[in-house]
């Protein structure tokens, strides 16, 4: 489907193909997540990547973080297989990627990407040799990394290097601004070093990550300019619950904006109890805001306000919301133009009508003192008028007649 009209223009880059996913050269932004399970545990772990994948991540990365992790990759790949998956796999590796890949070849085999941070693959000579024994493996099996910098363990080599330079410098930089160019330098020549190595252009992803909003818009910006390959977005460590969505969604938004990203994930640290596909929710969210993609037909309600003495119309706009996530999967297949569906549900004639006008099918309901009658648009026209006990049953059902035509 192609984007919406005001969709921000993007960044030309580098396409990378991820199984059957391809990332970035004007492709479409892909939404990703990673699994909090043990990988060790292969079948908590698929039953996540299926719960993950299912809810519309479209890639999902996995730990590899020790031999007994390694060793069930495969597995959890057959899992996935088994259920009829098609799920682009990632394997994340600090420290000890370089034994693990080469130990287990079926890991590497499973896998369709394989992260690299390379603040985590040894220091001095360990780190070229152990850099290029991942680059090696993934040539081997013809595999994409993306090479992953983060704030938090950066390659103190080279931040050092930059530190003194620096300092030596007639007007030097603040230091925050020298850690920011330090990610910057460490992803550019981690990536060229690949390239050296033999490892195809088209196969090298870039992410510069780190947790304050405004750093990584800055990290990002710098990262635009230097480097044509395609980049993951997200802000590390962005936390739990509303600070972690709106920390994201103001990160994200700012270099989605930009054309930069072709690839996101939303990090955010779930409550006890609270599904870990949250995240690709806000992800989804978050570009169809931007009009970048749309996912779910979305609904615009107005805030309410003293003109609405009873909360119906909050509870209108809570069920048609439900009643659309639930339908969406139904439609996808015959209608996929469904998702970029606006329904509007208001609570008085002051915004009322005007914002249904806008929505493709929206319904104004009474405010204090209005006649008990709700009227209907459909495509900016007064279509009907609902009222009585069947009112949300006989709305849902325009709505479904809607798509039906669509
Ligand atoms: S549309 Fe009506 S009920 Fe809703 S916020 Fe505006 S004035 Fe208040």
């Amino acid at each position: 489907m192609s984007a919406p009209m005001n969709a921000p223009a993007r960044r030309a880059t580098l396409p990378v193909r991820i199984r059957n996913v391809t990332v970035g050269g004007g492709h479409p932004v892909v939404v990703q997540s990673m699994t909090n399970t043990d990988t060790a545990d292969a079948e908590s772990t698929a039953r996540q990547v299926a719960e993950l994948f299912r809810a519309g991540s479209e890639v999902v990365r996995i730990t590899v973080n020790t031999k007994e992790a390694a060793a069930q990759v495969a597995e959890i790949r057959r899992r996935l297989d088994g259920e009829g998956l098609d799920v682009p796999l990632v394997g994340d590796f600090h420290y000890n990627g370089h034994v693990l890949l080469r130990e287990y070849p079926d890991c590497a085999t499973a896998l369709d990407k394989y992260r690299i941070n390379p603040g985590n693959v040894g220091k001095g000579a360990n780190h070229d040799r152990n850099f290029a024994t991942m680059i090696e493996v993934a040539k081997d099996h013809d595999k994409p990394v993306r090479i992953g910098v983060n704030a938090g363990s950066l390659d103190q080599e080279i931040l050092a290097a930059m530190m003194d330079a620096n300092a030596r410098a007639g007007a030097p930089k603040d230091a925050q601004t020298i850690l920011l160019e330090a990610m910057v330098e460490s992803a550019v020549q981690s990536a060229a070093a690949a390239v050296e190595l033999g490892l195809p252009e088209d196969h090298i992803l870039i992410s510069c990550k780190i947790s304050r909003v405004q750093e990584l818009v800055r990290v990002y910006r710098m990262l635009a300019e230097r480097t044509h390959h395609a980049l993951h977005l997200g802000l590390t460590e962005a936390g739990m619950g509303m600070k972690g969505i709106v920390a994201s969604s103001a990160a994200l938004a700012l270099l989605l904006q930009d054309g930069i990203g072709d690839t996101i994930r939303v990090s955010l640290t779930p409550r006890p109890g609270e599904p870990r596909t949250e995240e690709v929710r806000v992800a989804q969210q978050i570009l169809q805001s931007l009009d970048i993609r749309p996912f779910l037909p979305q609904v615009t309600a107005c805030p309410g306000c003293g003109r609405t003495t009873s909360t119906f119309f909050q509870v209108l706009a809570q069920e048609i919301e439900g009643f659309l996530a639930e339908r969406m999967p139904h439609w996808r297949a015959e209608k996929p133009q469904a998702a970029e569906l606006q329904v509007a549900v208001m609570g008085c004639v002051v915004n009322g009508p005007g914002e249904s006008r806008a929505a493709h099918i929206g319904i104004s309901l009474p405010g204090t003192g209005e006649a008990p009658r709700s009227p209907v648009y459909i495509d900016g026209e007064h279509a009907t008028t609902l009222e009585g006990p069947t009112l949300v049953q006989d709305f849902k059902g325009l709505v479904e007649d809607y798509v039906r035509r669509m």
